[in-house]
């Protein structure tokens, strides 16, 4: 896959506020928060996104599912949260880079738009 700006901030070339890290993923806030607390979860192994997976992508998911899980707690999200992966230009994604948007600390709506 082609460089994403995901790269730079994994290779620490430009900053990101940082909230979690480990040798497969790291978790930073989004630049523009679309609610009080939104973080992206993202896997440091290059996938455009959820649809290149593989197989042997099934232990880094259910990481990155775990990361979510470890960073809403540390961000106090007791009372709920979402998680977000668009896929693809139907689904909205932007950067392709795999990552997961943990929203939390206002109430979401659905359907989303
Ligand atoms: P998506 O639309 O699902 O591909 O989401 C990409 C997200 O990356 C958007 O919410 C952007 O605000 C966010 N984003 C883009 N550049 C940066 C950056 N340098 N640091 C943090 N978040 C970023």
């Amino acid at each position: 896959m082609s460089e994403t700006i995901f790269s730079k901030i994994i290779r620490k070339e430009i900053p990101a506020d940082i909230v979690y890290e480990d040798d497969l993923v790291l978790a930073f806030r989004d630049v523009q928060p679309q609610a009080p607390v939104h973080i992206l979860v993202i896997p440091k192994k290059p996938i455009e996104s959820i649809d290149q997976a593989t197989d042997s992508d099934a232990a880094l998911l259910g990481h990155l599912l775990l990361t979510i899980k470890r960073v809403a707690a540390q961000e106090g999200l007791e009372q709920g949260y979402r998680v977000v992966i668009n896929t693809g230009e139907d689904g909205g994604q932007t950067v392709f880079h795999l990552h997961l948007h943990l929203l939390g600390k206002r109430s979401m709506t659905w359907p989303p738009g």
